[in-house]
């Protein structure tokens, strides 16, 4: 029995399995755009690679051909046996299932020196909860490329003065280079989503360009700041520094919070920490 299956031919009802709208099943049947990615994330024999969601094998052949060992985590317990009977003949391939935003992905790493390698075409709702959760966990990363919605790629990689500039690209760049690689069409999947999807590399620095005191404050000036991001940092602001302490650090408190650059978010959350030690120290 050979190894591997052709994805050229895939094709969600193959299996009598209906894409299901509810775990936000777009399969990729596009093989050019399969090889793409795979070529993007240039798979190795060492790696400690974990795809999420690897539906009905699409991105898991080529990756499990390419590095011989593979963890997935999946939802649907439909696809499970899918899964096991395509790929049995390979010892190094783990199936959990599960949801992954409630997986410990920890358990994957045999020991404290090695990262992992993140890959998943996601569905839209686990996106962002992913990608955040990853970036509190960002020493255990070593990159994470996913396909996502092309608006949310649009977000991560945004720079200030853009509609979309907000809390998730500022995060996302506080602790990743983002890259964007390349748009994705609606004809490459099996049922088509509505709108474009893209492909981002997501890659930890091991050393933060602009470290903050602490990070929970720096997410929540973020936070507050994009709350009405129509208004002045002046007034989203108030609650954390007074216009005079903003003013302080060298920042126009009439500026609109997307004007603001991930420095000067970084030396805001700076201010408010010391602001707040300052204040313990006196009680
Ligand atoms: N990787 C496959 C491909 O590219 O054809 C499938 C991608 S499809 C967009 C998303 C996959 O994620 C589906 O297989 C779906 O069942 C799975 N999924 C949805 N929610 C999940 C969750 N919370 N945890 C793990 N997998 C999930």
């Amino acid at each position: 029995m050979s190894n591997s299956f052709d994805s050229r031919s895939l094709n969600p009802n193959q299996h009598g399995h209906k894409a299901r709208k509810r775990f936000g099943q777009n399969f990729l049947h596009d093989h050019y755009v399969i090889d793409k990615i795979v070529r993007s994330i240039n798979p190795k024999p060492e790696d400690c690679l974990v795809e999420i969601g690897p539906g009905m094998g699409a991105i898991t052949e080529p990756l499990l051909e390419a590095s011989g060992r593979l963890n997935v985590v999946e939802l649907d317990r439909d696809l499970i046996p899918i899964l096991r009977t395509k790929f049995f003949n390979y010892p190094d391939f783990n199936i959990y299932e599960g949801d992954a935003l409630k997986f410990d992905f920890r358990q994957l790493l045999d020991n404290n020196e090695q990262q992992l390698r993140i890959v998943g075409n996601l569905p839209y709702n686990i996106s962002t909860p992913l990608i955040f959760h990853f970036l509190s966990h960002h020493a255990m990363v070593k990159d994470m490329h996913f396909m996502l919605q092309k608006e949310v790629v649009d977000r991560l990689a945004a720079g200030p003065g853009t509609s979309d500039y907000g809390r998730l690209g500022i995060m996302a760049q506080y602790y990743c280079k983002v890259e964007p690689l390349f748009i994705v069409g609606p004809g490459s999947f099996n049922p088509p989503p509505k709108v474009d999807s893209a492909i981002v590399r997501l890659v930890p620095y091991d050393e933060l360009p602009y470290p903050a005191k602490d990070t929970k404050v720096l997410q929540r000036v973020v936070r507050e700041a994009f709350s009405m991001r129509r208004k002045t940092i002046r007034n989203t602001l108030k609650k954390l520094l007074s216009a005079d302490e903003i003013e302080a650090l060298g920042l126009d408190t009439s500026l609109r919070p997307e004007r603001l650059t991930l420095q000067d978010y970084v030396s805001i959350a700076d201010a408010v920490y010391d602001k707040q030690q300052h204040e313990a120290n006196d009680q």
